[in-house]
This record gives structure tokens, C-alpha cells and sequence, in this order.
């Protein structure tokens, strides 16, 4: 190690197994703040790293550069689970005790694609309780979208999953710009990838307990419930006491727990929701929204659903890569199965009031169609707002005074069936 990795190491933490041996890696990003893998997270406590849910367990963690024998605890307040493309996979811990006094978070900026062809990282040796320090550089890589991939020097020492949740340093401007994630969990490798440094930021900066650390307010409160602070509304049919996606073509296990991850049903190598697909966990930001498009199902059951991952905002809602039930109105209550950590409201108004940014009946009712309106994702059918639409244009023209003359012309049968065509389209365009 050069002298600059010796002074670096000291922001350097090893996520530790209940045994003692490392799982992998994490570094300061706060005063107690701490951000390492989901996975690494998960291989040191148990639980699924795609898992929509927080772990809670105590996770124990050492500073072996800043401080020998000098083993603390901590807790998962950040949580963005691995996806199935193999993205996200960020955690944030909150230290339950001051980290030792050399520990400061290091200079970071974001990986903006700018950086130099060099980075070095510090991780978890696989030999010995100390950091090690490996090198290489950076190259462009299609597998996972908008993540670079690093290639350790040939000639040094292959890494292994111990290297996850490392930082990453270009090497160059030496400023952290990345968390390394190990894509080969079972062997050594010379391959990597970086978690961005703005995506692990964006998680730190959502979180209660960052607030706490800047306001000085104190411990923070772990056991609230937001990790990510978007909310939106959905409703669901109920089938054996499970909730299915309304229109439910497909026999795949979305919302059977209360959770759904997006798959884009086109087949094309793209993370849901892209821009420029239809992809995504769709929901909605007004209750009354929500009963004009889903009047049936949504008399019946409505849930409010904290939204993960990447998130693309439209008119009237949202539609995320992830999203699980938070909680749940139904008209009779019990006839959905107990979702563990959902809350249960018996008032559906009272339920939307609670959560920031949902709202009753924020505005009037659309003149036109919302080009970006949430469809259910398995619907691929028209919604009702389209269909007025393409009525009233259908019925302006029939009322042109061209249109008329035609049928004047026409003689009075033809006349005729196009007035009633003509008052069918009106009452479907008219007020509800
Ligand atoms: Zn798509």
C-alpha cells in the first residue's frame, strides 16, 4: 500500500459475519454513516438482497485501519435491494456508537463519465485482518446500463465478493466516485463495477438519520418506516386472500406479498421504467384519479405503495422499477391476507391525508387525455380518457357545418343514423 492508501484505509469499514470473517466492504459517507452493498448486507445477516424489505438486524462492522480490535455496531436505515438486472444493490448503516476518531468521509464527487482511465480501491483483504489496495482501470461495458466496469491490474492479486461495497477512487483527481459491486460471487475475479457515487449519495441524502446528523437532532428514528419518500396509490383484485394486479394476464408473483418488481414485457435489455417504454410499477397521485380509471376494483381495495429504485414521475402518478404495499384500505376489512409491516386504515381518506404528496381530488377533471397517464402495465388496454377523446374529436367533425351539408345532400336514412351516431357521442363525451 502507498502512503495515500494508509491514510485513506482509515474511512475503510469490513462488514463482518456473526463469525467474525468479512463479508465484504463499506466506507464513511456520513459522520455514522456507512454505505456498502445490499448484498454484502445480506450475506452478513441473512435475508434476500432482492428483498423490498429492510433487514433489521444488528450488522457488526470494524475500522481495521483507523482503529485494531475495534469492532462496532450497526443498522440498515438505506435500503435499495438488488434488482434482477443485477443494479441497485446499495445500503446504508447507521452506526450505533461514534466511529473512531480518524474515520472522516472522504472528498467524493460523481462519476460523470469524465473521470481518468484509473481508479484504485480499498477493500477487505482475503488474507489477514487488515484492507488491501488494488488497482487498475476503468472501461465502458454494455452489461449493466450506465455502470462502468474496472479490470484489476494484471500482475497483482485477484479480488473477490470482499471487494463489494468498496470505494472506489479515480485515481487521478484522487476523489471517491464509486462503490465497487463484484458481479462473481463465488471465486476471485479481475472484474468489477461501479455503483455510481451520486446513486449511493441520493439514498444518504433521502434519509432520516442523515437529517438527524445534519440537524443535530440526536439519534435518528430507525424503526420509521420510509427509506425511499415516494408514495403512490393502487388499487388490486383479491384473489384467495392475495392481492394481483388488476388485470392479471400473466401467472407471475406480483403484489402476492405485497411487493412487485418491473419486468418490461417487450423483451428489450433495458432497466424498467425506461424512457421511451411503457415499462414500470405504475401508480397514481389522486385518490379520485385512481376511481375514475379502476371505478370497480378500487370500491373495494386501495393501497398506498412506497416506490423503489428508479423512478419516473408522469401527470398523475408514477411508474418505478419497484414498489411494495405500505398500507391498505379495504371495504371489508379481512379479506386480504396479513401483509407483515402494511398498515390497515379503515377510512380510505384518512390513509391517502397520511402520506406526503397523495391527495383526494387535487384538481378537476382533465379536458384532455394525459399522453403519460398511468395504465395499469398488464392492461394494454384503452383507458376510458382515450376513448372520450377520440369521441369528441369524432363528434366536432360530424358537427362541422361541412359535415351537415354532406348530409343534407345525402338524403334523410343517411341524416338520420348520423345524428344518433352523433347524440350517442355526446352523452359520451358529456360530464359524469
Ligand atoms: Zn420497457
Amino acid at each position: 500500500m502507498t502512503a495515500q492508501d494508509v491514510s485513506d484505509a482509515a474511512v475503510v469499514v469490513r462488514i463482518l459475519e456473526s463469525s467474525g470473517r468479512p463479508a465484504g466492504t463499506g466506507f464513511l459517507v456520513g459522520t455514522r454513516l456507512v454505505a456498502t452493498c445490499a448484498h454484502i448486507v445480506t450475506a452478513a445477516i441473512g435475508g434476500g438482497p432482492q428483498s423490498l424489505r429492510r433487514p433489521c438486524a444488528p450488522i457488526a462492522v470494524d475500522f481495521p485501519s483507523a482503529a485494531a480490535n475495534h469492532r462496532m455496531s450497526a443498522r440498515v436505515c438505506g435500503w435499495v435491494p438488488e434488482y434482477a438486472d443485477g443494479r441497485g444493490d446499495i445500503a446504508v448503516l447507521h452506526l450505533d456508537a461514534a466511529p473512531p476518531a480518524a474515520a472522516v468521509p472522504p472528498p467524493m464527487r460523481a462519476d460523470d463519465g469524465t473521470t481518468g482511465p484509473g481508479f484504485r480501491m480499498l477493500g477487505a483483504a482475503d488474507v489477514g485482518p487488515g484492507i488491501a489496495s488494488v488497482s487498475g482501470h476503468f472501461w465502458t461495458s454494455s452489461l449493466l446500463m450506465g455502470w462502468r466496469a474496472m479490470d484489476v491490474e494484471p500482475g497483482t492479486l485477484p479480488i473477490s465478493d470482499r471487494f463489494s461495497g468498496a470505494p472506489v477512487w479515480d485515481a487521478a483527481a484522487n476523489m471517491v466516485v464509486g462503490m465497487a459491486t463484484v458481479p462473481d460471487r463465488r471465486s476471485t475475479t479481475r472484474t468489477a463495477f461501479v455503483i455510481p457515487i451520486q446513486d449511493v449519495l441520493l439514498l444518504v441524502g433521502s434519509l432520516p438519520a442523515r437529517a438527524a446528523e445534519t440537524a443535530e437532532h440526536g439519534e435518528p428514528d430507525l424503526d420509521a418506516e420510509p427509506v425511499v419518500g415516494v408514495y403512490g396509490l393502487r388499487t388490486f383484485t383479491v384473489i384467495g386472500g392475495k392481492l394481483r394486479p388488476v388485470f392479471d394476464r400473466s401467472d407471475n408473483a406480483a403484489w402476492r406479498d405485497g411487493t412487485c418488481t418491473a419486468k418490461c414485457g417487450k423483451g428489450t435489455p433495458h432497466r424498467p421504467p425506461a424512457d421511451g417504454c411503457t415499462c414500470g410499477v405504475y401508480c397514481f397521485r389522486d385518490l379520485n384519479h385512481l376511481r375514475r380509471q379502476y371505478s370497480r376494483q378500487s370500491a373495494s381495495v386501495v393501497g398506498v405503495v412506497a416506490l423503489e429504485g428508479r423512478v419516473i414521475e408522469g401527470d398523475s402518478g408514477w411508474r418505478a422499477q419497484a414498489a411494495r404495499v405500505v398500507a391498505l384500505w379495504e371495504r371489508t376489512p379481512g379479506v386480504v391476507d396479513v401483509l407483515p409491516g402494511v398498515h390497515r386504515y379503515r377510512h380510505v381518506d384518512d390513509m391517502v391525508h397520511t402520506y406526503p404528496g397523495l391527495t383526494v381530488d387535487s384538481s378537476p377533471r382533465p379536458a384532455a387525455p394525459r399522453p403519460t397517464s398511468p395504465h395499469s402495465r398488464t392492461t394494454g388496454a384503452q383507458s376510458t380518457e382515450d376513448l372520450r377523446y377520440v369521441a369528441a374529436l369524432v363528434g366536432a367533425i360530424l358537427a362541422s357545418p361541412e359535415a351537415i351539408v354532406l348530409l343534407i345532400i345525402a338524403g334523410p336514412i343517411v341524416g338520420v343514423t348520423f345524428f344518433v351516431v352523433f347524440v350517442i357521442l355526446c352523452w359520451l363525451c358529456g360530464p359524469r
